[in-house]
């Protein structure tokens, strides 16, 4: 339609979005659908955070808040990053958004000029590329190998930087392989972004909380200090505090670049609700005892969603180290037939057989700029992992 501009004819709209709706329409239709799609936790957010919100309703906050987030918020930011991740910041040094997903997409449109490049290691969250194409950038994806669990490498980012790149993104753990980068990996990332000065890094460290087996979480500032003043350490409650709906996330960086942000943020949302902000003030700062507990029940269900892929013919899943997806390979499943005659020629043919023969929606991998693999969330009950991985294991047996 000519009325719509030219930049939307650039983009897409979220694949995994997709997933989630379609799935919910054919439950509405009375199909039997498990989904797996869903970024989000399936536990509610804990009472204390929601006598918070609460607490905050009855005391009248429900006014304007400034544009980067109340002063109290901000402080209970402050001392999560110096308490978790060894970092100092000022508050002034702190932005808040609607949801981490405003966040980052601010920080792109305040700073990319057109022709501005963006590394993104594949597969990567559906979003970074497309925000970075509405900002007018352009994105530069590097395909990361599974035998590196899917992590760029320092000579691979080396390769990929060039005298235009502006950013350059890190997602760990990651959606949508879940894996994680260890202490001695940022270093080696670290060693080559120390080499460019005017490189920035947005690290996204969304799942934080959701790693397993005893995995030490380090961010890049905390990894190699010198590129605090170039990097955006983004994060929020809507995963670690199963807060998917409060809609906020954070970020913290040099003082010019939050400022920027603020001002892109002063001419769209102001800021995010200030009933989330009351809310998270205490989950930031309140009891944090749950994060061990749910982390134990979502290293479970990894557990068992992993060991049952692999006894799917032509599946292979690595166990990764956090986040709520897995990432398994469906190579051996292309070439193959169903049993209707259709055949498997990429893995969105594969999903769509498992969503079409099973009722079960996964995501393809090439939405997440890796072939042929799919995304499941773990973030469903054991009884409905336990009979999707059923259902996959019966529709991999029916492939000729
Ligand atoms: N970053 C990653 C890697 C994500 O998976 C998501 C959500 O799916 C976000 C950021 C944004 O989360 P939110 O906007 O809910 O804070």
């Amino acid at each position: 339609m000519a009325f719509i501009a030219d930049r939307l004819s650039r983009i897409k709209p979220s694949p995994t979005i997709a997933v989630t709706t379609k799935a919910a329409e054919l439950k509405a239709a009375g199909v039997d659908v498990i989904g797996l799609g869903a970024g989000e936790p399936d536990f509610d957010t804990p009472d204390n955070i929601k006598e918070a919100a609460k607490a905050a309703l009855d005391a009248g906050k429900t006014k304007y808040t400034p544009v980067a987030g109340t002063p109290e918020l901000r402080k209970a930011i402050v001392e999560k990053f110096k308490r978790e991740n060894d970092l100092e910041y000022t508050i002034d040094e702190i932005t808040v958004g609607c949801g981490g997903k405003q966040t980052l997409f601010n920080a792109f449109f305040a700073t990319l000029n057109p022709g501005d490049e963006v590394v993104i290691p594949a597969p990567y969250w559906v979003s970074y590329p497309d925000m970075a194409l509405m900002a007018e950038g352009t994105p530069v994806i590097v395909e990361c190998q599974e035998a590196n669990d899917f992590k760029i490498t320092a000579s691979e980012l080396e390769a990929a930087i060039t005298p235009k790149t502006k950013w350059v993104v890190l997602n760990s753990p990651s959606n949508p392989t879940g894996s994680a980068y260890s202490r001695e990996e940022l270093r080696a990332i670290a060693d080559v972004l120390l080499k460019y000065e005017n490189v920035y890094v947005m690290s996204d460290d969304m799942y934080e909380h959701l790693v397993y087996d005893g995995f030490e979480f380090t961010t890049i500032a905390q990894v190699e200090p010198k590129l605090k003043d170039r990097t955006l350490t983004c994060n929020g409650v809507s995963k670690s505090y199963a807060m998917t709906g409060w809609r906020l996330g954070y970020a913290a960086g040099p003082k010019d670049l939050i400022k920027a942000i603020n001002k892109v943020q002063s001419q769209s949302s102001t800021h995010t609700s200030s009933i989330s902000q009351a809310a998270s003030i205490e989950a930031l700062s309140g009891p944090q005892d749950f994060l061990a507990e749910r982390a134990e029940v979502f290293k479970k269900r990894r557990d068992l969603v992993v060991a049952a892929l692999n006894e799917c013919e032509g599946l292979s899943c690595k166990t990764p180290e956090g986040a709520f997806y897995v990432y398994p390979s469906c190579a051996g499943a292309i070439g193959k037939t169903t049993p209707d005659g259709k055949k498997i020629e990429t893995d969105t043919d594969f999903v769509t057989y498992l969503l079409e023969a099973e009722g079960v929606a996964a995501v393809q991998g090439s939405a997440f700029g890796l072939a042929p693999y799919f995304r499941i969330s773990y973030a469903t009950s054991d009884a409905a992992l336990t009979e999707a991985c059923a259902r996959i294991k019966r529709a991999c047996a029916a492939l000729k």
